[in-house]
């Protein structure tokens, strides 16, 4: 969403951009996955009432100023982009369009498209980049490094120069080579880094690349801690997440642990009814103290198998074709996973983060919308009204930052000449996953954190050493930055002894 709506504003005033994505191009993204909807409006609604929802699921810690912005410039740029220019078929309702409500939301103001809002926007917005002739797209091509001239400059006088980004280093898969593209922009919009946890609900490639790059670019991220957690998801065989909606909690399903037993009593008087942190974190301590691989959710306890099929028939059909699970008669595996990233690299209202040349947009980015804790069905919305006022910014900008001469930055040397063994990629990237999980996860003390520190900066050494010495390879790229990214949101969980939101430090001053 993000990068393709920046890449469509910049192309339509005329500017020139290479829109570059390591999947196969918007088919491996978070917004294909969004099910919920997208935020617009509903007829008795006011930026305000919208403004003080956001505010109010950000604990505190939410920029009155951003959501104001999603709130006023929310409406028109869905009508404008998603409804007239890319024809999302919203579903209608009585003529009008369907809202459907959801938590934290005090008005029922979702636009959807079925539970599969995301794939239907994706969609459009790919044939509307594919149709735009000033967008050139570089797809499997994996970004490695921004360039800066006091990075990656031989010579020592050009290290004096103000920092800027003038490009990035990318290596196309096809061609098992790495690019040196010099640009006067860069806008980074990859996505959030839910992979670097064991159990997460985002796309495979949502490894943290855009945090660790302009983190070592030299630009600043803030509350890298903040990140928020889904209560209940299950793994399907084929490896991919189903998403339990929290509406079946709603309709009477209980949870229990894999004995059996019932559990939630002991964490709140509303049991299995309670909202949706205080049962993310219930669940992992029940797994983290008992060593259980998942809890379940049973709903077939609570409703006849006619009202479960009524109800739920999505999530009825899937796990019955998929795994033969029948939820009318039996619970549901479910652990919580990570979701969003509510902070990031650290941007303006403009989309400008601080250094020149780069900008950020999207889950990557943290303009101060989501606070400690972001409200449902912003994401979306937010990469719509901040791409365009990235590209906007971009556009502003560019009378000074002119293109830097292609001859004073080297191209790309390969070091290495062994691919990297798949065995120890893969060991890596489960004991990246684990360490973040168990001590950076839904419930945090600073005992865990520090030893997570510790074990992530061991493993940086290890991976480092790895990197430096074996043929690049974008499977070793993500692993780099997933850990680095694990370091960054670790160390602010250290750093930051209070408890807000989504950061929940048991050992917390309160
Ligand atoms: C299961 C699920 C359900 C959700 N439901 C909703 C919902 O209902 N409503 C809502 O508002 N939000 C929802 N969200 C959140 C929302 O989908 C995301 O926050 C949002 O789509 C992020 O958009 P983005 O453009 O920033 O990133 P993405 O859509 O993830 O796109 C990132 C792009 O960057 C590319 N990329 C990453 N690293 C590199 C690299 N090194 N080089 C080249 N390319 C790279 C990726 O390949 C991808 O193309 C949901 C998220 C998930 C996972």
């Amino acid at each position: 969403m993000a990068g393709s709506i920046t890449a469509l504003a910049l192309a339509d005033a005329g500017i020139q951009v290479l829109l570059i994505s390591k999947g196969e191009g918007g088919t491996s993204t978070a917004t294909r996955m969004a099910q919920g909807g997208i935020v617009y409006r509903a007829p008795e609604d006011t930026p305000e009432s919208l403004v003080q929802d956001i505010l109010k699921a950000g604990d505190g810690a939410s920029l009155p100023e951003a959501a104001r912005i999603l709130a006023e410039e929310g409406p028109r740029a869905v009508e404008t982009w998603l409804i007239a220019r890319l024809k999302v078929p919203f579903d209608r309702d009585h003529g009008g369009f369907h809202l459907t409500g959801e938590a934290a939301h005090t008005h029922r103001r979702i636009l959807h498209v079925g539970d599969r809002t995301g794939q239907a926007i994706q969609e459009a917005l790919n044939r509307a980049v594919d149709a735009h002739p000033g967008i050139e797209r570089l797809t499997s091509t994996t970004a490695v490094d921004l360039i800066t001239p006091s990075h990656h400059a031989p010579d020592p006088l050009d290290h004096y120069l103000p920092e800027r980004v003038v490009g990035v280093y990318a290596y196309i898969k096809k061609e098992k080579r790495v690019v040196r593209i010099l640009c006067r922009a860069v806008v980074l919009a990859t996505g959030g880094a839910g992979r670097i946890f064991r159990f997460s609900t985002n796309p495979p490639g949502a490894t943290g690349d855009g945090y660790a790059m302009a983190y070592r670019a030299g630009a600043r991220l803030i509350h890298m801690e903040y990140v928020q957690f889904h209560p209940t998801a299950h793994r399907l065989p084929s490896g991919q997440v189903l998403l339990i909606t929290e509406a079946m909690r709603g309709e009477g399903a209980v949870l229990r642990t894999p004995e059996g037993q019932t559990f939630m009593d002991r964490y709140h008087p509303d049991g299995s009814l309670a909202p949706r942190d205080v049962v993310a974190r219930a669940i992992h301590e029940e797994m983290v103290n008992h060593g259980y691989p998942y809890v379940l959710l049973d709903i077939a306890s609570a409703r006849t198998p006619g009202e479960i099929r009524q109800r739920f028939p999505y999530i009825h059909r899937v796990l019955l074709e998929e795994e033969g699970l029948d939820i009318t008669r039996e619970p549901i595996p479910v652990v919580p996973m990570a979701h969003f990233f509510c902070g990031g690299i650290k941007t303006d209202l403009w989309g400008r983060s601080t250094l020149a040349g780069l900008y950020a947009v999207g889950e990557v980015a943290c303009n101060g919308l989501h606070g400690a804790n972001r409200l449902a069905s912003t994401s979306l919305l937010e990469g719509l009204v901040f791409g365009i006022r990235t590209a906007q910014a971009v556009q502003e900008d560019l009378p000074s930052l002119p293109p830097f001469p292609s001859s004073r930055i080297p191209p790309w040397e390969m070091t290495g000449e062994e691919e990297p063994d798949p065995a120890l990629v893969h060991q890596d990237w489960r004991t990246l996953q684990w360490i973040m999980w168990n001590y950076v996860g839904v419930v945090r003390t600073g005992e865990r954190l520090s030893r997570a520190v510790r074990d992530l900066r061991h493993l940086w050494f290890e991976v480092e050493h790895f990197y430096r010495h074996t043929l690049l390879h974008p499977r070793l790229v993500e692993l780099r930055n997933g850990i680095q990214t694990g370091l960054l949101v670790a160390r602010s969980a250290l750093r930051n002894r209070s408890r807000r939101g989504v950061h929940f430090r048991k050992d917390a001053r309160v």
